[in-house]
């Protein structure tokens, strides 16, 4: 929002996904719908500026210090997409053309609302085998 962190994200997928989660609901206000995007294809600049919190023991989430934006999750111990950054759709400059293929932590999600279209959903369950994350005592 403040320009201090910015980035650059190549190859960029077409698809998109939205997390239902109860951290991402807190961390983002609501769901938050991001883009997946391997770290060997994004550069950040002003790293500087970026503050990040260990938000579970499988991931991290970053934010601008300056402005609070959120900049990043990003699975950091485990997992099939593990070190790939999911950066959130709001802060490309253009988010247009990409396709909305999946829904995560579906039974998650407050029931006053929902979004449409064709597309995978998630429960909590489904998610964590899908993506191999072993949660301990949950
Ligand atoms: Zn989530
Ligand atoms: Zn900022």
């Amino acid at each position: 929002m403040c320009g201090a962190v910015s980035f650059v994200a190549r190859n960029l997928r077409h698809d998109f996904g939205v997390c239902h989660c109860k951290m991402c609901q807190r961390w983002a206000g609501s769901a938050l719908v991001a883009i997946t995007v391997p770290a060997a294809d994004v550069d950040w600049v002003g790293l500087e500026h970026v503050g990040k919190i260990q938000s579970s023991d499988w991931a991290e989430r970053a934010w601008c210090n300056t402005c609070g934006s959120g900049l990043w999750y990003r699975m950091t111990t485990q997992g099939d997409d593990k070190d790939d950054y999911e950066i959130p759709l709001g802060i490309f400059d253009d988010a247009n053309g990409l396709e909305f293929t999946r829904e995560i932590f579906t039974d998650r999600k407050p029931d006053s609302f929902a979004f449409a279209g064709d597309h995978e959903r998630l429960t909590e369950a489904e998610t964590l085998s899908r993506f191999g994350i072993t949660v301990d005592g949950a």
